[in-house]
């Protein structure tokens, strides 16, 4: 695939802030009534007077800085001129030639090998508002317009055009949200957090970019989809055109949009009611308090908890699943906590289309440690242990009564011994046999203990101990 070429246009919403980047309005505009969020500014009024976010500069110089960028002492506010319906000023406040940063990179690991993902610029702009259409977007007959969007901070990371396969851009967009969710400046659980427009060519072609894709997978499925239709197109001698194409999630096909337009159709001119940002003392501000990332935490989960690198590879991916470990670690046996966490609770919440907040509600690692101590004290099974996981996760209730309920707790080792001894006495015939040699007659006694407790006597334990009896 070195003959297909990738780059991404990421756009980021900074939804943990409480403000929209030039006016006061909210930005929860997920729960709301469409249109409440706004005010003369964010509805592009004549004459409303934009004022900058302190804190949204803030987040997005702390999102150049985890992402190793060049961050400029004096950045500028640009109106990038287009006329839609989502925009009702005509205008969207962006940067353009003096954006927060140039440069960067995000590190991804391809086939078990490092692969930096050079970025070329990070600047911020306003969201516009929301278009919903009923139906799709090619079918639908009319559109209706949701303006509490409009004004929320955007961040736009823009790759250099460095990625060969649908599976790398994929790659990178996760550890993106990984990095963005460990600055705790996105949550990317919420709907149109991060919109991406991918560029893809494929040598000889034109350049084709995809706008708008919502999702990951969509990422990857449309990049598929483009790269097959412009083999096709190539193998039949006809040329792939450049031009703007739209993702169509239901159908998995990308549909053509446009011709693609040049920069200067936009006429950016520097926005005259900002003033231009000096920087330095905001990233003096935001540099302490720059968190753990995931690299760091990961040698410090091997270095602090002797964890194996897979583990501690795994429980970094997400910062809640990390905070959940050492949570849970603080109290058990760190490897046991890490097996169980990675292993079993991982994949309970997979299952059920759950992260770790789900987990953190529901299972709380001071319950999870308890159970696990109860592991480790042999006072219950591994396939109690993850009964009772599942319980907690479903149903909820207190982990002792569950266990009680379910008969879970496991059997004491001098019970054990007891239904042994009389397992022995009352079938004499199978210690004969035993005792001449015929080996599956210890099946049979085994096989009374666990009638016996109904088949809550861990086998292999019984068997060891039977045998230990009978000398
Ligand atoms: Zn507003």
């Amino acid at each position: 695939m070195d003959d297909v070429v990738i780059g991404l246009e990421v756009h980021v919403q900074l939804n943990k802030l409480n403000t929209k980047l030039f006016c006061s309005c909210p930005i929860n505009y997920h729960e709301s009534e469409p249109n409440t969020h706004v005010c003369p500014v964010c509805l592009g009024m004549p004459g409303a007077m934009p004022v900058v976010n302190r804190e949204a500069v803030k987040a997005a110089i702390k999102v150049a800085l985890a992402l190793h960028a060049d961050i400029q002492s004096f950045t500028v506010f640009d109106r990038k001129n287009y006329f839609y319906p989502d925009l009702p000023k005509g205008f969207q406040i962006s940067q353009y030639d003096r954006p927060l940063a140039w440069g960067g990179y995000v590190t991804i690991e391809v086939d078990g090998e490092e692969k930096k993902i050079a970025l070329k610029r990070i600047h911020m702009e306003e969201d516009p508002g929301k278009l919903s259409y009923k139906g799709s977007i090619t079918t639908a007959r009319y559109s209706l317009i949701d303006y509490n969007r409009s004004g929320v901070p955007l961040l736009e990371i823009v790759t250099e055009p460095v990625m060969h396969s649908p599976k790398e851009a994929r790659l990178f967009l996760n550890k993106l949200r990984i990095i963005l969710e460990y600055l705790d400046v996105f949550d990317g659980s919420l709907e149109g957090a991060m919109r991406v427009d991918a560029n893809v060519s494929i040598k000889g072609g034109g350049r084709v970019e995809i706008k708008n894709i919502s999702s990951f997978k969509g990422v990857e499925k449309a990049l598929s989809y483009e790269i097959t239709r412009q083999r096709n197109l190539i193998r039949r001698g006809r040329a792939v055109r450049r031009e703007t194409r739209h993702f169509d999630e239901a159908n998995n096909i990308t549909v053509s949009l446009r011709g693609k337009e040049e920069e200067q159709d936009y006429r950016y001119f520097p926005e005259p009611d900002l003033v231009p940002v000096y920087t330095s003392e905001l990233l003096e501000e935001v540099k302490g308090t720059l968190p753990e990332m995931p690299e760091e935490k990961r040698e410090r989960f091997i270095k602090q908890y002797g964890l194996s690198d897979a583990f501690a590879k795994v429980l970094v991916l997400d910062v809640k699943m990390a905070n959940y470990f050492e949570e849970v670690a603080s109290v058990i046996n760190p490897r046991l906590a890490a097996s169980w966490i990675v292993d079993v609770l991982r994949g309970e919440l997979n299952y059920r289309s759950w992260d770790f907040g789900m987990a953190f509600e529901r299972l709380k690692p001071e319950e999870m440690a308890k159970l696990l101590k109860y592991f480790e004290e042999e006072r219950i099974t591994e396939k109690g242990v993850v009964e009772v996981i599942r319980t907690k996760l479903d149903e909820g209730g207190e982990i002792d009564e569950i266990i009680e309920a379910k008969g879970l707790f496991a059997i004491p080792k001098s019970e054990i011994e007891r239904l042994c001894r009389e397992a022995i006495e009352n079938n004499p015939k199978a210690v004969e046999d035993y005792r001449s040699g015929k080996k599956q007659a210890l099946n049979f006694l085994v096989g009374q203990v666990m009638k016996a407790t109904r088949g809550r006597a861990d086998p292999g334990e019984t068997a060891k101990i039977m045998k230990e009896i009978l000398g």
